[in-house]
């Protein structure tokens, strides 16, 4: 989960990482107390999940309260590279800059290992510094289980011939930045520009941070960093009920039980699709080996619930979980829905093969759902979807 600028400068600031005050608003008048509270001036700042705001008009500095309103009322709204801007960011601003450098955390998954990457050469060009000067750019393997101490810093430093007089405290933000990673469980801490001001401190002037999601269990605090208002509400409404689910742009609704099965279901629908003026899958859904009947109704509410959905594909291989288990899970689902007064007006189409697979089928032929029906093979079921899917 990436997260904006302003959370990250929130994360840098609970672990001593030096940066600014700063507060996120989203209307244009609220520039004006947060700007008065920062004594007058202020940077006003787009709050958006994507790099290059300065260039993009997105970061202003802002010499007086009203010059901080028309600054705001200019970039909320703004569209930079397909993000719309909802909220800004109202900080205080850095002292004259003199210097500005780069400097990361990252897994570095193709090694194996963290990853520190440091330049001296920060701000907004950093991209191109890395690709056409990568000797500006020290990378610097990170071992797990020394961590960043200041002995590891100071050679960071080094490597990345920072000037002298700003070694030491360099070297703290390294140390705490790395914190920051360890602690919160991040992906990713990066810190462009680091900045070298006038007085001779050095600041983080903005920040990225990516979280990572497997961790969440341990991170009770992370949950409230959510961007909610950009969450796909199908996709948020299966998360609260415990559902893997991932919203797809097709039309036919796809569940099934184990992630590799519910991936080749979105192949071969996909393939099947083309036949049917390319009708594609809706959906990822795995209701996992266990399937009972309350999972089965959710997961069936969930892609039902969806309007890009013309017909449902359940494909089921009866494992530990049985298909006469499975096929009444449905048949219970269906009713649930019914009781709940959300009768299916969707056609399903479910193929259950594996453990049981002749009971299930049974259970299913005995219901009798209108709505309902049965196709025996995989390639077959997903060709039934698709032409129910392009018939609506
Ligand atoms: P990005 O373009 O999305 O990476 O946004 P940044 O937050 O890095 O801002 C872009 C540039 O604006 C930085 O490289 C700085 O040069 C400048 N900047 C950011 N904050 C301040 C500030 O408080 N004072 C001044 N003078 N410049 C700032
Ligand atoms: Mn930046």
């Amino acid at each position: 989960m990436d997260l904006f600028e302003y959370q990250a400068r929130d994360l840098f600031a609970k672990h001593d990482v030096p940066v600014l005050a700063g507060e996120v608003i989203d209307t244009p008048e609220a520039a004006r107390a947060a700007t008065e509270r920062l004594g007058g001036k202020s940077v006003v700042k787009a709050q958006v999940k994507v790099g290059g705001r300065g260039k993009a008009g997105g970061v202003k500095l802002a010499g007086t309260a009203d010059e901080a309103v028309e600054h705001a009322t200019n970039i909320l709204g703004m569209d930079i590279k397909g993000h719309t801007v909802h909220k800004v960011m109202i900080a205080e601003t850095a002292p004259e800059i003199v210097e500005e450098y780069y400097v990361s955390f990252l897994l570095d998954r193709a090694n194996r290992t963290f990853l520190s990457i440091a330049s001296v050469e920060g701000g907004m060009e950093i991209e191109e510094v890395a690709a056409t000067r990568p000797e500006a750019v020290a990378k610097t393997p990170i071992d797990a289980n020394v961590g960043v101490t200041p002995e590891v810093a100071r050679q960071i430093v080094e490597a990345a011939n920072f000037p002298a007089e700003v070694a030491d405290k360099v070297e703290n933000v390294l140390v705490t930045l790395w914190k920051t990673f360890i602690e919160e469980d991040a992906l990713l801490v990066e810190v462009n520009p680091l900045a070298k001001v006038a007085s001779g401190d050095v600041i983080a002037l903005d920040g990225k941070v990516s979280l990572d999601e497997n961790a969440e269990f341990r991170q009770p605090e992370h949950e409230a960093l959510q961007d909610k208002d950009a969450a796909n509400p199908l996709e948020a409404a299966a998360k609260e009920k415990n559902l893997n689910y991932v919203k797809l742009d097709g039309e036919v609704g796809i569940i099934g039980n184990g992630a590799g099965l519910v991936m080749s279901t979105l192949d071969v629908v996909a393939y099947a699709g083309e036949a049917h003026g390319g009708v594609k899958p809706a959906n990822f859904l795995d209701i996992g080996g266990g399937a009972s009947a309350a999972v089965m109704a959710n997961g069936l509410e969930i892609i039902l619930g969806d309007p890009d959905v013309k017909s449902v594909f359940v494909n089921v291989f009866g494992g530990i979980t049985a298909c006469d288990e499975v096929a009444n899970g449905i048949v219970q689902a269906l009713q649930l829905l019914a009781d709940k007064g959300e009768e299916v007006t969707k056609p399903l189409v479910v193929r259950l093969d594996g453990n049981n697979a002749e009971l299930g089928r049974k259970i299913l032929s005995d219901a009798n759902h209108p709505l309902v029906q049965r196709v025996d093979t995989m390639d077959g079921a997903a060709d039934k979807a698709a032409e129910l899917a392009a018939a609506k």
